[in-house]
Protein backbone atom coordinates (compact mmCIF):
# COMPACT_ATOMS: atom_id res chain seq x y z
CA UNK A 1 0.00 0.00 0.00
CA UNK A 2 1.97 3.10 -1.09
CA UNK A 3 0.46 6.46 -1.93
CA UNK A 4 0.95 7.85 -5.16
CA UNK A 5 0.16 11.53 -4.71
CA UNK A 6 1.65 14.31 -2.92
CA UNK A 7 0.08 17.53 -1.93
CA UNK A 8 -0.93 19.65 -4.87
CA UNK A 9 -2.11 22.79 -4.31
CA UNK A 10 -3.90 24.35 -7.74
CA UNK A 11 -1.95 27.36 -8.72
CA UNK A 12 1.27 26.50 -6.78
CA UNK A 13 1.19 22.95 -7.83
CA UNK A 14 5.26 22.89 -8.41
CA UNK A 15 6.19 24.42 -5.43
CA UNK A 16 3.82 22.48 -2.96
CA UNK A 17 4.88 19.49 -4.36
CA UNK A 18 8.28 19.72 -4.23
CA UNK A 19 7.82 21.03 -0.46
CA UNK A 20 6.05 17.71 0.39
CA UNK A 21 8.24 15.60 -1.45
CA UNK A 22 11.09 17.09 0.70
CA UNK A 23 9.25 16.13 3.45
CA UNK A 24 10.36 12.26 2.09
CA UNK A 25 6.66 11.40 0.38
CA UNK A 26 8.26 8.53 -1.96
CA UNK A 27 6.10 5.77 -4.07
CA UNK A 28 7.58 3.25 -1.31
CA UNK A 29 6.17 4.57 1.80
CA UNK A 30 3.19 3.76 3.71
CA UNK A 31 1.43 7.45 4.34
CA UNK A 32 -0.93 8.01 7.83
CA UNK A 33 -2.80 10.94 7.10
CA UNK A 34 -4.52 11.84 10.46
CA UNK A 35 -6.94 14.56 10.01
CA UNK A 36 -7.45 16.89 12.86
CA UNK A 37 -5.22 18.92 15.14
CA UNK A 38 -7.14 18.88 18.87
CA UNK A 39 -6.79 15.96 21.29
CA UNK A 40 -7.58 13.01 19.51
CA UNK A 41 -5.49 14.06 16.20
CA UNK A 42 -2.22 15.26 17.96
CA UNK A 43 -1.62 12.23 20.38
CA UNK A 44 -2.47 9.90 17.70
CA UNK A 45 1.05 11.76 15.88
CA UNK A 46 2.85 11.55 18.94
CA UNK A 47 2.54 7.98 19.84
CA UNK A 48 2.41 6.84 16.14
CA UNK A 49 5.57 8.99 16.12
CA UNK A 50 7.18 7.14 18.93
CA UNK A 51 5.83 3.69 17.37
CA UNK A 52 7.53 4.40 13.85
CA UNK A 53 11.23 5.83 15.12
CA UNK A 54 12.81 2.95 13.27
CA UNK A 55 10.29 2.85 10.39
CA UNK A 56 11.61 5.29 7.44
CA UNK A 57 8.84 4.05 5.55
CA UNK A 58 6.20 4.99 7.26
CA UNK A 59 5.14 8.40 6.91
CA UNK A 60 2.90 10.72 9.13
CA UNK A 61 0.91 13.89 8.35
CA UNK A 62 -1.57 15.61 10.12
CA UNK A 63 -3.66 18.44 8.89
CA UNK A 64 -5.38 20.89 10.97
CA UNK A 65 -6.74 24.25 10.12
CA UNK A 66 -5.18 25.87 13.42
CA UNK A 67 -1.77 25.49 13.73
CA UNK A 68 -2.23 24.97 17.80
CA UNK A 69 -4.01 22.65 20.12
CA UNK A 70 -6.26 23.49 22.43
CA UNK A 71 -6.32 23.38 26.24
CA UNK A 72 -10.24 23.44 26.01
CA UNK A 73 -10.82 23.32 29.55
CA UNK A 74 -8.58 26.63 29.94
CA UNK A 75 -10.91 28.40 27.25
CA UNK A 76 -12.89 30.02 30.17
CA UNK A 77 -10.27 31.81 31.50
CA UNK A 78 -9.11 33.36 28.06
CA UNK A 79 -12.49 34.76 27.51
CA UNK A 80 -12.13 36.68 31.10
CA UNK A 81 -8.64 37.61 30.59
CA UNK A 82 -7.26 35.74 33.51
CA UNK A 83 -5.11 34.03 30.95
CA UNK A 84 -3.64 35.39 27.85
CA UNK A 85 -5.45 33.79 25.08
CA UNK A 86 -2.36 32.11 23.09
CA UNK A 87 -1.11 30.31 26.56
CA UNK A 88 -4.12 28.15 26.18
CA UNK A 89 -3.05 26.28 23.38
CA UNK A 90 0.04 24.96 22.45
CA UNK A 91 1.93 25.01 18.66
CA UNK A 92 1.68 21.87 17.22
CA UNK A 93 5.22 22.56 15.66
CA UNK A 94 6.71 22.58 18.55
CA UNK A 95 4.97 19.25 19.67
CA UNK A 96 5.36 16.98 17.16
CA UNK A 97 9.04 15.61 15.85
CA UNK A 98 8.90 13.81 12.64
CA UNK A 99 4.98 14.42 11.70
CA UNK A 100 4.51 16.49 8.70
CA UNK A 101 2.50 18.82 9.29
CA UNK A 102 -0.05 20.82 7.17
CA UNK A 103 -2.39 23.87 7.81
CA UNK A 104 -5.52 23.27 5.89
CA UNK A 105 -8.59 22.93 5.84
CA UNK A 106 -10.44 19.33 4.95
CA UNK A 107 -13.39 20.07 2.67
CA UNK A 108 -14.05 16.66 1.36
CA UNK A 109 -12.76 12.71 1.90
CA UNK A 110 -12.84 10.73 -1.57
CA UNK A 111 -12.80 7.40 0.29
CA UNK A 112 -13.07 5.32 -3.24
CA UNK A 113 -9.84 7.25 -4.56
CA UNK A 114 -8.12 7.31 -0.91
CA UNK A 115 -8.11 10.96 -1.20
CA UNK A 116 -7.99 14.53 1.28
CA UNK A 117 -9.43 17.34 -0.59
CA UNK A 118 -7.98 20.30 1.04
CA UNK A 119 -8.01 24.47 0.92
CA UNK A 120 -5.94 27.22 2.39
CA UNK A 121 -7.24 30.62 1.43
CA UNK A 122 -8.28 30.40 -1.96
CA UNK A 123 -5.79 27.46 -2.71
CA UNK A 124 -7.30 24.04 -2.99
CA UNK A 125 -5.53 20.65 -3.61
CA UNK A 126 -5.52 17.04 -2.26
CA UNK A 127 -3.34 14.72 -0.16
CA UNK A 128 -3.41 10.77 -0.70
CA UNK A 129 -2.95 8.42 2.00
CA UNK A 130 -2.66 4.85 2.88
CA UNK A 131 -4.36 4.82 6.15
CA UNK A 132 -6.52 7.77 7.56
CA UNK A 133 -7.33 9.03 11.17
CA UNK A 134 -10.80 10.81 11.76
CA UNK A 135 -10.30 13.64 14.68
CA UNK A 136 -12.10 16.60 13.50
CA UNK A 137 -13.79 16.65 16.61
CA UNK A 138 -17.27 18.49 16.88
CA UNK A 139 -19.15 21.97 16.67
CA UNK A 140 -22.14 23.84 18.73
CA UNK A 141 -25.27 22.21 17.97
CA UNK A 142 -26.83 24.81 16.30
CA UNK A 143 -29.61 23.13 14.61
CA UNK A 144 -31.88 22.23 18.12
CA UNK A 145 -32.81 25.90 18.47
CA UNK A 146 -34.29 28.12 15.65
CA UNK A 147 -32.20 31.17 15.40
CA UNK A 148 -29.20 30.06 16.84
CA UNK A 149 -26.80 31.77 14.53
CA UNK A 150 -27.80 34.76 16.71
CA UNK A 151 -26.04 33.37 19.68
CA UNK A 152 -22.67 33.10 20.72
CA UNK A 153 -20.64 30.02 20.39
CA UNK A 154 -18.02 28.79 22.61
CA UNK A 155 -15.74 26.32 21.33
CA UNK A 156 -12.59 27.76 19.86
CA UNK A 157 -10.08 29.95 20.65
CA UNK A 158 -11.47 32.69 18.35
CA UNK A 159 -15.12 32.10 20.00
CA UNK A 160 -13.60 33.19 23.11
CA UNK A 161 -11.81 36.41 21.77
CA UNK A 162 -15.29 37.22 20.04
CA UNK A 163 -17.18 36.58 23.17
CA UNK A 164 -14.61 38.23 25.53
CA UNK A 165 -14.35 41.57 23.47
CA UNK A 166 -17.98 41.70 22.76
CA UNK A 167 -18.63 41.93 26.50
CA UNK A 168 -16.44 44.35 27.33
CA UNK A 169 -17.96 46.52 24.75
CA UNK A 170 -21.44 46.04 26.47
CA UNK A 171 -20.17 47.33 29.13
CA UNK A 172 -18.58 50.53 27.55
CA UNK A 173 -21.76 51.06 26.15
CA UNK A 174 -24.18 50.93 29.26
CA UNK A 175 -21.49 53.41 30.63
CA UNK A 176 -22.86 56.47 28.61
CA UNK A 177 -26.11 55.13 27.67
CA UNK A 178 -29.43 57.02 29.39
CA UNK A 179 -32.78 54.74 28.06
CA UNK A 180 -33.01 52.08 31.50
CA UNK A 181 -34.50 49.51 28.93
CA UNK A 182 -31.56 49.60 26.19
CA UNK A 183 -29.01 49.55 29.18
CA UNK A 184 -30.99 46.60 30.68
CA UNK A 185 -30.26 44.73 27.01
CA UNK A 186 -27.10 45.44 27.42
CA UNK A 187 -26.28 44.19 30.35
CA UNK A 188 -28.29 40.78 29.98
CA UNK A 189 -26.21 38.03 29.54
CA UNK A 190 -28.04 34.76 28.60
CA UNK A 191 -26.28 31.29 28.81
CA UNK A 192 -28.65 28.46 26.65
CA UNK A 193 -26.92 25.12 28.27
CA UNK A 194 -26.43 24.28 31.75
CA UNK A 195 -24.28 21.66 31.42
CA UNK A 196 -20.43 21.49 32.15
CA UNK A 197 -19.73 24.06 29.53
CA UNK A 198 -22.75 26.48 30.24
CA UNK A 199 -22.00 26.11 33.69
CA UNK A 200 -18.38 26.77 33.77
CA UNK A 201 -18.63 29.90 31.62
CA UNK A 202 -21.30 30.92 34.07
CA UNK A 203 -19.23 31.23 36.79
CA UNK A 204 -16.17 32.20 35.03
CA UNK A 205 -18.29 35.25 33.47
CA UNK A 206 -20.35 36.44 36.66
CA UNK A 207 -16.59 36.59 38.41
CA UNK A 208 -15.18 38.50 35.82
CA UNK A 209 -18.10 41.22 35.90
CA UNK A 210 -17.44 41.32 39.66
CA UNK A 211 -13.97 42.08 38.90
CA UNK A 212 -14.38 44.46 35.79
CA UNK A 213 -18.10 46.68 36.99
CA UNK A 214 -16.31 48.41 39.70
CA UNK A 215 -14.07 50.35 36.45
CA UNK A 216 -17.60 51.63 35.09
CA UNK A 217 -18.61 54.44 36.96
CA UNK A 218 -22.40 54.64 35.80
CA UNK A 219 -22.83 50.98 35.67
CA UNK A 220 -23.91 48.99 39.00
CA UNK A 221 -22.98 45.60 39.63
CA UNK A 222 -26.46 44.91 40.65
CA UNK A 223 -27.59 45.98 37.20
CA UNK A 224 -25.48 42.91 35.15
CA UNK A 225 -27.60 39.87 35.34
CA UNK A 226 -26.49 36.42 34.33
CA UNK A 227 -29.31 34.19 33.50
CA UNK A 228 -28.48 30.10 32.69
CA UNK A 229 -31.03 28.41 30.94
CA UNK A 230 -31.49 24.43 31.45
CA UNK A 231 -33.75 22.60 29.78
CA UNK A 232 -33.16 19.76 31.90
CA UNK A 233 -34.38 18.94 35.53
CA UNK A 234 -31.01 19.86 37.44
CA UNK A 235 -27.38 21.62 35.60
CA UNK A 236 -24.54 19.52 35.43
CA UNK A 237 -25.95 16.26 34.57
CA UNK A 238 -23.04 14.70 33.79
CA UNK A 239 -22.11 14.93 37.25
CA UNK A 240 -22.98 13.53 40.54
CA UNK A 241 -26.62 15.15 41.79
CA UNK A 242 -24.88 16.53 45.06
CA UNK A 243 -21.73 18.29 43.26
CA UNK A 244 -24.04 19.53 40.65
CA UNK A 245 -26.74 20.54 43.45
CA UNK A 246 -23.38 22.27 45.42
CA UNK A 247 -22.42 24.23 42.14
CA UNK A 248 -26.03 25.70 42.17
CA UNK A 249 -26.10 26.92 45.27
CA UNK A 250 -23.01 28.74 45.20
CA UNK A 251 -23.72 29.89 41.41
CA UNK A 252 -26.99 31.07 42.54
CA UNK A 253 -25.99 33.50 45.45
CA UNK A 254 -23.96 35.28 42.72
CA UNK A 255 -24.65 38.83 42.28
CA UNK A 256 -27.37 39.25 39.21
CA UNK A 257 -27.17 35.51 38.57
CA UNK A 258 -30.37 33.62 38.21
CA UNK A 259 -30.35 29.89 37.32
CA UNK A 260 -33.46 28.36 35.66
CA UNK A 261 -34.10 24.75 35.30
CA UNK A 262 -36.86 23.19 32.95
CA UNK A 263 -36.94 26.27 30.43
CA UNK A 264 -36.45 24.34 26.94
CA UNK A 265 -35.67 27.44 24.57
CA UNK A 266 -38.38 27.96 22.03
CA UNK A 267 -36.33 30.50 20.08
CA UNK A 268 -33.30 32.85 19.38
CA UNK A 269 -33.84 36.00 17.91
CA UNK A 270 -31.43 38.95 17.43
CA UNK A 271 -31.23 40.55 21.19
CA UNK A 272 -34.30 37.95 21.97
CA UNK A 273 -34.02 34.31 24.17
CA UNK A 274 -37.97 33.06 23.42
CA UNK A 275 -39.14 30.81 26.36
CA UNK A 276 -42.40 28.97 26.75
CA UNK A 277 -44.36 31.61 29.24
CA UNK A 278 -41.85 34.81 28.50
CA UNK A 279 -39.10 36.85 25.99
CA UNK A 280 -36.23 37.64 27.38
CA UNK A 281 -33.97 40.30 26.30
CA UNK A 282 -30.47 40.07 25.72
CA UNK A 283 -27.74 41.53 23.70
CA UNK A 284 -25.26 38.78 24.69
CA UNK A 285 -26.93 35.04 23.68
CA UNK A 286 -24.44 32.20 24.15
CA UNK A 287 -25.18 28.84 22.86
CA UNK A 288 -23.40 25.85 25.07
CA UNK A 289 -26.59 23.31 24.60
CA UNK A 290 -24.40 20.24 22.99
CA UNK A 291 -22.52 19.61 20.12
CA UNK A 292 -22.76 17.90 16.66
CA UNK A 293 -19.74 16.19 14.66
CA UNK A 294 -17.58 17.41 12.63
CA UNK A 295 -20.42 18.24 9.32
CA UNK A 296 -17.34 16.84 6.81
CA UNK A 297 -17.76 13.21 9.11
CA UNK A 298 -21.43 13.85 7.81
CA UNK A 299 -20.67 13.69 4.23
CA UNK A 300 -19.61 10.25 4.28
CA UNK A 301 -20.62 7.30 2.78
CA UNK A 302 -20.44 5.35 5.92
CA UNK A 303 -22.55 4.08 9.03
CA UNK A 304 -23.25 7.18 11.67
CA UNK A 305 -24.99 6.61 14.40
CA UNK A 306 -28.04 9.11 15.13
CA UNK A 307 -26.50 11.94 16.35
CA UNK A 308 -23.85 11.76 13.09
CA UNK A 309 -20.88 10.44 14.78
CA UNK A 310 -19.16 8.20 12.68
CA UNK A 311 -19.54 3.91 13.51
CA UNK A 312 -16.36 2.55 14.53
CA UNK A 313 -15.92 -0.98 16.39
CA UNK A 314 -14.06 -0.94 19.77
CA UNK A 315 -10.42 -0.43 17.81
CA UNK A 316 -11.77 2.66 16.50
CA UNK A 317 -11.64 0.99 12.89
CA UNK A 318 -14.75 1.54 10.20
CA UNK A 319 -15.89 -1.41 9.73
CA UNK A 320 -16.63 -0.61 5.73
CA UNK A 321 -13.01 0.87 5.20
CA UNK A 322 -10.63 -0.77 7.08
CA UNK A 323 -8.39 1.88 5.99
CA UNK A 324 -10.60 4.32 8.21
CA UNK A 325 -9.91 5.09 11.72
CA UNK A 326 -11.91 7.66 13.86
CA UNK A 327 -11.17 9.36 17.56
CA UNK A 328 -12.66 11.61 19.60
CA UNK A 329 -15.51 14.22 19.73
CA UNK A 330 -16.62 12.84 15.70
CA UNK A 331 -16.46 9.25 16.67
CA UNK A 332 -19.06 6.67 18.29
CA UNK A 333 -16.89 4.27 20.21
CA UNK A 334 -18.75 1.50 21.68
CA UNK A 335 -17.63 0.87 25.31
CA UNK A 336 -17.61 -3.12 26.55
CA UNK A 337 -21.46 -2.27 27.52
CA UNK A 338 -22.00 -1.60 24.17
CA UNK A 339 -22.52 1.91 25.05
CA UNK A 340 -20.54 4.71 23.46
CA UNK A 341 -17.33 6.48 25.71
CA UNK A 342 -18.46 10.16 26.19
CA UNK A 343 -17.21 12.87 24.11
CA UNK A 344 -14.17 14.13 26.70
CA UNK A 345 -10.61 15.66 26.31
CA UNK A 346 -9.58 12.47 28.69
CA UNK A 347 -11.00 9.59 26.45
CA UNK A 348 -9.58 11.44 23.33
CA UNK A 349 -5.99 11.36 24.69
CA UNK A 350 -6.29 7.21 25.57
CA UNK A 351 -8.20 6.37 22.58
CA UNK A 352 -5.28 8.28 20.83
CA UNK A 353 -2.81 5.75 22.65
CA UNK A 354 -4.62 3.31 21.34
CA UNK A 355 -5.51 3.76 17.90
CA UNK A 356 -1.95 4.57 17.23
CA UNK A 357 -0.76 0.82 18.74
CA UNK A 358 -3.59 -0.67 16.35
CA UNK A 359 -2.57 1.29 13.21
CA UNK A 360 0.84 0.50 13.78
CA UNK A 361 0.10 -3.13 14.37
CA UNK A 362 -1.98 -3.55 11.06
CA UNK A 363 1.30 -1.97 9.52
CA UNK A 364 2.51 -5.52 10.97
CA UNK A 365 -0.06 -7.88 9.90
CA UNK A 366 -1.50 -8.11 13.59
CA UNK A 367 -4.78 -7.68 14.69
CA UNK A 368 -5.84 -4.54 16.74
CA UNK A 369 -7.31 -4.21 19.95
CA UNK A 370 -10.04 -2.89 21.86
CA UNK A 371 -9.76 0.45 23.33
CA UNK A 372 -11.00 -0.23 26.97
CA UNK A 373 -11.39 2.87 29.17
CA UNK A 374 -13.21 3.60 32.86
CA UNK A 375 -13.92 7.49 33.11
CA UNK A 376 -11.41 8.89 35.69
CA UNK A 377 -13.71 11.61 37.21
CA UNK A 378 -15.42 15.21 35.82
CA UNK A 379 -14.19 18.89 36.75
CA UNK A 380 -16.16 22.02 36.53
CA UNK A 381 -14.71 25.38 37.56
CA UNK A 382 -16.98 27.78 38.98
CA UNK A 383 -14.84 31.07 38.83
CA UNK A 384 -14.07 32.71 42.17
CA UNK A 385 -11.55 30.33 43.68
CA UNK A 386 -14.46 27.40 43.30
CA UNK A 387 -14.97 24.16 42.13
CA UNK A 388 -16.62 20.55 41.26
CA UNK A 389 -14.44 17.58 41.66
CA UNK A 390 -15.42 14.33 41.14
CA UNK A 391 -12.60 11.89 40.97
CA UNK A 392 -13.05 8.20 40.70
CA UNK A 393 -15.63 7.27 43.49
CA UNK A 394 -14.31 11.10 45.82
CA UNK A 395 -15.82 13.84 45.36
CA UNK A 396 -14.52 17.44 46.35
CA UNK A 397 -15.40 20.91 46.07
CA UNK A 398 -14.35 24.26 46.91
CA UNK A 399 -10.99 25.88 46.81
CA UNK A 400 -9.60 21.88 47.08
CA UNK A 401 -11.40 21.28 44.37
CA UNK A 402 -10.46 24.71 42.55
CA UNK A 403 -6.66 23.65 43.12
CA UNK A 404 -6.98 20.00 42.22
CA UNK A 405 -8.76 20.77 38.86
CA UNK A 406 -5.83 23.95 37.97
CA UNK A 407 -2.73 22.03 38.76
CA UNK A 408 -4.61 18.59 36.71
CA UNK A 409 -4.75 20.75 33.40
CA UNK A 410 -1.57 22.57 33.98
CA UNK A 411 0.39 19.43 33.85
CA UNK A 412 -1.98 18.62 30.98
CA UNK A 413 -0.45 21.55 29.05
CA UNK A 414 2.35 19.81 27.25
CA UNK A 415 6.12 22.23 27.76
CA UNK A 416 7.65 23.63 30.76
CA UNK A 417 7.55 26.83 29.07
CA UNK A 418 4.03 27.04 28.21
CA UNK A 419 3.14 25.87 32.06
CA UNK A 420 5.65 28.66 33.42
CA UNK A 421 3.75 31.35 31.54
CA UNK A 422 0.17 30.18 32.60
CA UNK A 423 1.53 29.97 36.41
CA UNK A 424 2.28 33.51 35.96
CA UNK A 425 -0.90 34.58 34.29
CA UNK A 426 -2.68 32.90 37.70
CA UNK A 427 -0.68 35.00 40.16
CA UNK A 428 -1.43 38.08 38.42
CA UNK A 429 -4.81 37.33 38.09
CA UNK A 430 -4.96 36.52 41.78
CA UNK A 431 -2.91 39.92 42.43
CA UNK A 432 -4.42 42.10 40.05
CA UNK A 433 -8.28 43.57 38.66
CA UNK A 434 -8.84 41.58 35.36
CA UNK A 435 -7.95 43.62 32.40
CA UNK A 436 -10.75 45.35 29.69
CA UNK A 437 -8.67 46.23 27.17
CA UNK A 438 -10.78 45.21 23.76
CA UNK A 439 -8.91 45.03 20.64
CA UNK A 440 -11.04 46.88 18.00
CA UNK A 441 -10.29 44.82 14.93
CA UNK A 442 -12.01 46.82 12.85
CA UNK A 443 -10.13 49.87 13.81
CA UNK A 444 -7.11 48.15 13.63
CA UNK A 445 -7.59 46.80 10.44
CA UNK A 446 -8.07 49.97 9.10
CA UNK A 447 -5.15 51.29 10.20
CA UNK A 448 -3.10 48.48 8.78
CA UNK A 449 -5.08 48.94 5.10
CA UNK A 450 -4.34 52.54 5.33
CA UNK A 451 -0.53 51.94 5.52
CA UNK A 452 -0.66 49.25 2.43
CA UNK A 453 -0.20 50.18 -0.79
CA UNK A 454 -2.63 49.33 -3.83
CA UNK A 455 -0.26 45.92 -4.85
CA UNK A 456 -0.43 44.54 -1.32
CA UNK A 457 -4.32 45.11 -0.40
CA UNK A 458 -5.70 42.12 -2.53
CA UNK A 459 -4.92 39.74 0.21
CA UNK A 460 -6.64 41.86 3.38
CA UNK A 461 -9.24 43.40 0.83
CA UNK A 462 -12.21 40.64 2.03
CA UNK A 463 -13.56 43.44 4.43
CA UNK A 464 -12.63 46.77 2.32
CA UNK A 465 -15.45 47.80 0.56
CA UNK A 466 -15.43 49.94 -3.05
CA UNK A 467 -14.85 53.13 -1.59
CA UNK A 468 -12.36 52.61 1.01
CA UNK A 469 -13.69 51.99 4.20
CA UNK A 470 -13.95 49.11 6.44
CA UNK A 471 -17.36 47.37 5.87
CA UNK A 472 -19.88 47.33 8.75
CA UNK A 473 -18.96 43.87 10.98
CA UNK A 474 -21.65 41.02 10.61
CA UNK A 475 -22.55 39.94 13.46
CA UNK A 476 -20.08 37.96 14.84
CA UNK A 477 -20.73 34.38 15.08
CA UNK A 478 -22.51 35.01 11.55
CA UNK A 479 -19.34 35.93 10.27
CA UNK A 480 -17.31 32.96 11.66
CA UNK A 481 -19.75 30.80 9.87
CA UNK A 482 -18.92 32.27 6.85
CA UNK A 483 -15.76 32.07 7.07
CA UNK A 484 -16.38 27.92 7.09
CA UNK A 485 -15.70 28.20 11.00
CA UNK A 486 -18.75 27.83 14.51
C1 LIG B 1 -15.04 24.97 26.43
C2 LIG B 1 -14.79 23.49 26.53
C3 LIG B 1 -14.35 22.94 27.72
C4 LIG B 1 -14.12 21.58 27.81
N1 LIG B 1 -13.69 21.06 29.00
C5 LIG B 1 -13.39 19.75 29.09
C6 LIG B 1 -12.89 19.21 30.31
O1 LIG B 1 -12.74 19.93 31.30
N2 LIG B 1 -12.58 17.89 30.34
C7 LIG B 1 -12.73 17.07 29.24
O2 LIG B 1 -12.41 15.87 29.33
N3 LIG B 1 -13.22 17.54 28.08
C8 LIG B 1 -13.55 18.85 27.97
N4 LIG B 1 -14.05 19.36 26.80
C9 LIG B 1 -14.27 18.45 25.67
C10 LIG B 1 -12.98 18.23 24.89
O3 LIG B 1 -12.43 19.47 24.52
C11 LIG B 1 -13.25 17.41 23.65
O4 LIG B 1 -13.86 16.20 24.01
C12 LIG B 1 -11.94 17.10 22.94
O5 LIG B 1 -11.35 18.29 22.53
C13 LIG B 1 -12.19 16.20 21.73
O6 LIG B 1 -10.99 16.02 21.04
P1 LIG B 1 -11.00 15.83 19.44
O7 LIG B 1 -9.59 15.63 19.04
O8 LIG B 1 -11.99 14.81 19.06
O9 LIG B 1 -11.57 17.20 18.88
P2 LIG B 1 -11.02 18.67 19.01
O10 LIG B 1 -10.13 18.80 20.20
O11 LIG B 1 -12.20 19.55 18.92
O12 LIG B 1 -10.11 18.85 17.71
C14 LIG B 1 -10.63 18.93 16.43
C15 LIG B 1 -9.55 19.53 15.55
O13 LIG B 1 -9.94 19.45 14.21
C16 LIG B 1 -9.69 20.70 13.57
N5 LIG B 1 -10.64 20.81 12.48
C17 LIG B 1 -11.98 20.83 12.56
N6 LIG B 1 -12.53 20.89 11.34
C18 LIG B 1 -11.49 20.89 10.46
C19 LIG B 1 -11.40 20.92 9.06
N7 LIG B 1 -12.49 20.93 8.29
N8 LIG B 1 -10.18 20.91 8.50
C20 LIG B 1 -9.06 20.89 9.26
N9 LIG B 1 -9.08 20.84 10.59
C21 LIG B 1 -10.28 20.84 11.19
C22 LIG B 1 -9.90 21.73 14.66
O14 LIG B 1 -9.24 22.94 14.36
C23 LIG B 1 -9.29 21.01 15.85
O15 LIG B 1 -7.90 21.23 15.88
C24 LIG B 1 -14.32 20.73 26.69
C25 LIG B 1 -14.78 21.29 25.48
C26 LIG B 1 -15.01 22.66 25.40
C27 LIG B 1 -15.49 23.25 24.10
Amino acid sequence: MTAQIGVTYFGKEAKMVSRIQDAGATAQRTRIVILGGGFGGVYTARHLEKRCRRRRDVEIVLVSRDNFLLMTPLLFEVCSGTLESHHCAFPIRAFLRRTRFVEATVTAIDLDRKVVHLAEGSESGELAYDQVVLALGAMTNRVMIPGSEHAFTFKTLADALLLRNHIIERFERADVETDAEIKRRQLTFVIIGGGLVGVELFGELTAFADGIAPLYKRVNRDEVRFILLQAGERIMPEMNPKLAEYGSRVLGRRNGAEIRINVPVRRIERGKVHLPEETIEAETVILAAGIVPNPIVGGLPVEKDKRGHIVVDGTMRCPSRPELWAIGDCASIPSPDGMPYPNLAQHALREANVLARNIYGVLNGEIPKPFVFDTLGMMGSLGHGKAVAQLLKVRVHGVLAWFVRRTYYLLQMPGCGRRFRIVIDWIFALLFRPDVVRINLHSEAALILRELNEDTIPAVDRNHSESGTIEEPQHPTTAMAAAGRE
